[in-house]
């Protein structure tokens, strides 16, 4: 079922061979509720808890490869949700950081991923803020829809690195790539439309 998925993904133009290689390595079925377990190889997002979805694998896919990620790259999550993102980029060989705002999610997973033999650094927070104290990132993906642009995650890329973010006003993001170059600077590339949940303030989630 995971190979199925892995030609499913490439078939919708995935091309990055070690992206692939995570999707037909990673068991999907470890991050799904009860409920989805025999829906854990379909190409979508479901619901986790906490009204969060795990994302749909092509989009997992498609975030991972506009990283160009190489082996030994360290690299921030906003919104480690079920966690299979953060095994994802585990399995291409980055050192990760992850943030999530939901302790029901951020327990779970805590849990989880060293269980499954993944060892990233996982931290209850505010995505917003980034991780000053772990700056800067070769790379920076954030998995739920912002409405703006957090400077403060700009800041803690590296010179030369990537920062992959969906961006929108409304429930549909643009995927926006934002690409630190080496003097500092920025260049901005979109790709497409997707659907996130959204990435909320401080305000929002402790009322
Ligand atoms: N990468 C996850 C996707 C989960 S959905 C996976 O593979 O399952 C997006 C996640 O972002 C949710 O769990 C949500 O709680 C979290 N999130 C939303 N706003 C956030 C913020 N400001 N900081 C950190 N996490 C946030």
């Amino acid at each position: 079922m995971r190979k199925k998925l892995a030609e499913l993904v490439a078939g919708k133009g995935i091309t990055d061979k070690n992206v692939l290689r995570a999707i037909e390595t990673v068991p999907r079925h470890f991050f799904m509720d009860n409920a989805f377990l025999r829906f854990a190889y379909d190409d979508k997002a479901f619901p986790i808890g906490a009204g969060q979805t795990i994302s749909q694998p092509y989009t997992v896919a498609f975030q991972t490869q506009l990283l160009e990620l190489k082996k030994g790259d360290k690299v921030l999550e906003i919104g480690t949700g079920s966690g299979y993102q953060c095994a994802v980029l585990c399995e291409c060989g980055a050192k990760v950081y992850s943030i999530e705002r939901q302790k029901l999610l951020y327990d779970k997973t805590r849990q989880l991923l060293p269980q499954m033999g993944y060892q990233p650094n996982l931290f209850y927070g505010d995505g917003y803020k980034g991780l000053p104290a772990f700056a800067p990132f070769d790379k920076i993906i954030v998995t739920c829809g912002a409405t703006f642009i957090p400077e403060a995650l700009v800041d803690q890329l590296k010179p030369g690195g990537r920062m992959v973010i969906p961006v929108g006003e409304a429930d549909v993001q643009t995927m926006t790539l934002i690409i630190k170059k080496t003097d500092g600077s920025t260049v901005t590339e979109t790709f497409g439309h997707f659907k996130f949940v959204p990435m909320l303030g401080e305000r929002e989630w402790k009322g």
